[in-house]
């Protein structure tokens, strides 16, 4: 889903539980001991304030809720106080968050992550409790996959028997470069196909079904391979053999095979950029073009039509060999790739799939082959990967498959429903803000301005999770996986794969709102172009982003990622899509011109922002980060007018002031001399506190579309004037500069 913007950060792996928990243990006793007196004592000074400003009517009462208690504890422990907010209003928000939030465990932390890590903890804690009676079958099949994910006993104990039996019954060797050479090996066509119905899976290519609409369909052709290493061959081949008694698989021969074929399918795939050149083909088409270096009758031709008919048997997916068609990435690799195939003897691509097969199946085995797979599995080196301990990589891996099971059972226990109605309010303030925004545009002309209105009206938000979750019944009904993928830890790994790929049917249930697999306890906010949507799942729609007891709080945390996402369909990428997702252009040349130029100021601003922690010249770049900082700053006006929205329904005024409204609520412990409006920035700024280690913002820097929190604050607020206005900065000062830069 890359089309999918995602608001905080990748994880950065796992919490790892160290070898010093004691440590950690006693201290943590100390902060909460410490932290407990100064709630104590807070309370009493919230008491009598709270008594003493009661008794006068002129001022309004302090907010005493659960909410705001909390509010005010996270926000002022946050502070630093000693900064000048008109200086540095990142460090006079957050100072105290980055002095108290460590980053020594993963190297990285902020508010996403720790709720994140509440919500993982309170999702262990359930499936720890085990199957209810009451759950719906598809909560209870996820416990069943996690016990057996986390049962290494019984996987030690069952061993890789049945692998090998799977692998054999393929027309594979159960072990591989035996040197019999009585035994041909079976032509591997046959083999590709038995192993794409076992795992729907084959080491060549990638068959990729997309159902377009309901009568329109194809399979896209990729050339693929896992990507192996030599490292990767050796480890996993060494571990395996102690697994065997008598003679095991020569790993460095293989391993030195098996790099020598996938060295030539390397060069095969290699497509310049400017070759690329995709077409749809009949299978008649792809056969001749696959059929360029074979006759017709040799026994390792590939058939397609033999192929495609097998892989269709006992799926969902509707094709018709004779007149649907494919549509082929990269035509001329087919071509490469067969001719290599063709080239190389029976014996190293029976290895090469033997291989394949193999590690698509040996992470559900035993525990020493996970480790052996994990180890060597780049992607887990480079973006975490699952986590290390077992519970939690076991909460991983079911919250992969079962996540609207897990989601469901997570939100019955954990989540007040009224959250999603009341964010839905702010939702539809954010989309009157938005009409207003543009309405008021100088630089927009009125035409490009009334395209611009019904994109803004085509906006289909979706809060927390979708209107069938909690139907009785719904969430069986949905669950494509409940008669498969049962049984044994192998079987059930196997059978989630084939399951994905070939019986998940999406016109089923084709009324429901589209949340793509997503599930609906991530902290996160999503905005897809395509289908013109934001997404904000219930994982979110927590404190501090909202749930903060006063509307200045709420608007200012998730009212500026409503407004976020809302903006995303007018970034730099998202005004190319129209009201109906479709890339159409619906700008005047001129807006289009002063549009580029607002952007441009902005991608100037941004680059200029500095990061002396990592050396004299390290800077942010401002054209990677752009239409996420459109988006922030968008967010943000459109935040603001959502929030005065909110103040006239308060005051039932109907006319809108310019003067800043009152708003009634009353004031926020601890911080009474502060005023809403700067509750609203305080908020704002609490939700992006974060610490990343000097090496991980390095990371940041170079990877993420994202600036980093301190830049999401700074650059958004010294771009709004309602935020100097607020505080009293003076023009000129580091919060309110001469030079703003505004898009929308
Ligand atoms: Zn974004």
């Amino acid at each position: 889903m890359e089309e999918i913007e995602m608001e905080s950060k990748e994880k950065k792996g796992d919490t790892g539980q160290g070898e010093k928990s004691h440590q950690i243990t006693s201290n943590k006793r100390i902060i909460l001991i410490v932290l407990g007196a100064i709630v104590l004592a807070l309370s009493v000074a919230v008491i009598l304030l709270g008594y003493s400003l009661y008794s006068e009517s002129t001022k309004p009462k302090l907010c005493l809720t659960d909410e705001c208690i909390a509010s005010a504890d996270r926000i002022i422990t946050s502070m630093n106080m000693s900064v000048d907010p008109c200086d540095n209003f990142y460090e006079f928000a957050c100072g105290g968050y980055v002095d108290t939030h460590s980053y020594y465990e993963r190297g990285y932390v902020d508010r996403f992550e720790e709720l994140g890590d509440i919500i993982s903890y309170r999702v262990l804690r359930i499936f720890d409790g085990g199957i209810l009676p009451s759950m719906p079958e598809t909560v209870k099949q996820a416990i069943e996959y996690y016990e057996k994910c986390i049962d290494e006993e019984t996987q030690k104990k069952v061993g890789v028997e049945p692998m090998l039996n799977h692998i054999e019954s393929l027309g594979l060797p159960r072990i591989p470069i035996q040197d019999d050479t009585a035994i041909e090996p079976s032509p591997w066509p046959q083999v590709l196909m038995k192993g794409e119905k076992l795992l729907a899976k084959t080491p060549f290519f990638l068959f990729l079904f997309e159902q377009l609409n309901e009568t329109t369909h194809h399979f896209t052709w990729r050339a693929y391979s896992p990507a192996f290493y030599e490292n990767l061959f050796r480890i996993l081949l060494e571990t395996f053999n102690d697994h065997l008694e008598g003679d095991g698989v020569d790993a460095s021969r293989a391993a030195k095979e098996l790099m020598d074929l996938e060295k030539k399918l390397e060069m095969a795939r290699m497509v310049y950029p400017s070759e690329i050149n995709e077409r749809l083909m009949t299978v008649a088409e792809l056969q001749a073009q696959s059929d360029l270096n074979i006759t017709s009758d040799d026994p390792n031709r590939f058939d397609w039509s033999e192929f495609l008919t097998s892989y269709l048997e006992n799926s969902v997916l509707k094709f018709d060999i004779e007149k649907d068609k494919i549509l082929v990435k990269n035509p001329q690799v087919i071509k490469d790739t067969f001719e290599v195939l063709y080239n190389t003897p029976p014996e190293t691509i029976e290895l090469y799939t033997w291989f394949y097969y193999f590690y698509s199946m040996a992470p559900f085995t035993t525990p020493d082959l996970y480790e052996a797979f994990i180890a060597t599995d780049i992607y887990s080196k480079l973006f975490g990967g699952p986590p290390k301990n077992l519970k939690k990589r076991c909460i991983y891996f079911a919250r992969d498959i079962f996540h609207n099971a897990i989601s469901y059972e997570y939100l019955e226990r954990y989540f007040d429903k009224e959250r999603k109605n009341k964010t839905e309010v702010i939702v539809e303030d954010i989309h009157q803000a938005f009409i207003q925004l543009v309405e008021g545009l100088d630089w927009m002309d009125e035409q490009t301005k009334t395209f611009a209105m019904e994109k803004v009206d085509a906006v289909k938000p979706n809060v927390g999770y979708p209107k069938w979750f909690f139907v009785p019944g719904a969430l069986d009904e949905r669950n494509f996986f409940m008669e498969d993928v049962r049984g044994d830890w192998l079987t059930m790994n196997i059978n989630k794969f084939v399951v994905a790929l070939k019986k998940y049917d999406p016109y089923k249930f084709k009324n429901d709102t589209n949340w793509f697999g997503m599930s609906k306890i991530e902290v996160n906010a999503f905005y897809v172009p395509k289908h013109v949507s934001i997404y904000l799942p219930a994982g979110i729609l927590q404190a501090p982003f909202t749930g903060n007891g006063l509307a200045s709080l709420n608007y200012g945390a998730i009212g500026a990622i409503i407004g976020h996402e809302f903006t995303h369909g007018f970034d730099k990428t998202g005004q190319k899509y129209d009201k109906n997702g479709k890339l159409n252009n619906w700008w005047s040349n001129e807006t289009k011109e002063n549009f580029n130029e607002r952007v441009q100021c902005m991608i100037e601003q941004y680059s200029k922002f500095h990061f002396p922690e990592l050396g004299p010249n390290v800077t942010l770049d401002g054209k990677k980060t752009i239409n996420e900082n459109i988006a922030d700053n968008g967010g943000m006006r459109e935040a603001l007018i959502a929030y005065d929205l909110f103040k006239l329904r308060q005051v039932g005024n109907e006319k809108m002031g310019t003067e800043d409204l009152h708003d009634l609520q009353p004031d926020l412990p601890g911080l009474t001399n502060y005023t809403h409006k700067q509750l609203f920035f305080l908020g704002y700024a609490n939700m992006w506190c974060q610490n990343p280690s000097p090496s991980i913002l390095k990371l940041l820097l170079k990877w993420d579309v994202h600036s980093p929190g301190r830049v999401r604050v700074l650059g958004t607020l010294s771009n709004t004037k309602e935020f100097a206005e607020a505080w009293n900065c003076p023009t000129g000062s580091k919060m309110n500069p001469a030079d703003k830069c505004v898009v929308w």
